[in-house]
């Protein structure tokens, strides 16, 4: 926000710059002829301060329309929480959280930056990179209606194939980074316990009592 009040300022001083060229300005007889050096590093830097919220925007409106679809047509709203939004945010601790009354999803700080990573070089992601995928999907199905935090990550572990597809991710890689993630990352919950054994179940595997038998789950063969 505060990026969008300074680049707000340096557009008003490339609208008082023109102005000024049709209108005299107080204290002038005639108007004034625009400086085109100064109207240019204006307007750059109108547009430099505008881009990170702008990008945000497009990246946020992009991830709601994936979420949505993932979610059965539930509609999802995702929010990249900044910095300041992050410190704000009652759940702060959490990687994400969703309301699935309102359908809104807040991602926090460093989650949708990897999550962008992610998909800029899906075949050489790093683990934090899959995981923030997970993350996206996992909060997709609390919008979907569950609530229950062992059946919710086992629901996003069956279709995270299916999100990185919906992502444009080639389907070798999709379908290895979603393998990945359940054989690596997902094991380890289990073996860890405590707070992150309550996103783990040993019936979320496939033909335990957990499996969706999803046609294109993340771990079905073709
Ligand atoms: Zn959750």
């Amino acid at each position: 926000m505060l990026w969008i009040l300074i680049s707000l300022f340096f557009f008003f001083c490339a609208v008082r710059e023109i102005r000024s060229s049709f209108i005299a300005p107080a204290g002038y007889d005639l108007p004034m002829p625009v400086s085109k050096p100064y109207l240019a590093v204006v307007l750059g830097l109108a547009v430099l301060f505008a881009w990170p919220t702008v990008h945000r925007w497009y990246f946020q409106w992009y991830l709601s329309g994936r979420a949505t679809v993932l979610a059965d047509d539930h509609r999802a709203k995702v929010h990249c929480n900044t910095m300041f939004d992050t410190m704000l945010d009652s759940e702060m601790l959490a990687s994400g959280h969703a309301n699935p009354r309102t359908g809104e999803i807040a991602i926090q700080k460093p989650w949708c930056d990897r999550l962008m990573s992610y998909l800029a070089h899906p075949t050489r992601a790093s683990e934090l990179e899959v995981v923030s995928l997970d993350i996206f999907t996992h909060e997709s199905m609390h919008v979907r209606g569950e609530m229950n935090e062992a059946r919710t990550e086992c629901q996003a572990v069956q279709r995270n194939y299916r999100a990185a597809k919906l992502f444009g991710v080639s389907d070798e890689t999709a379908k290895q980074n979603a393998l990945d993630y359940f054989n690596t990352t997902y094991q380890m919950r289990g073996k860890i316990g405590g707070m992150q054994g309550a996103y783990y179940s040993d019936q979320c595997a496939p033909g335990k009592a957990m499996d969706e038998h999803l046609s294109d789950s993340t771990w079905a063969t073709p």
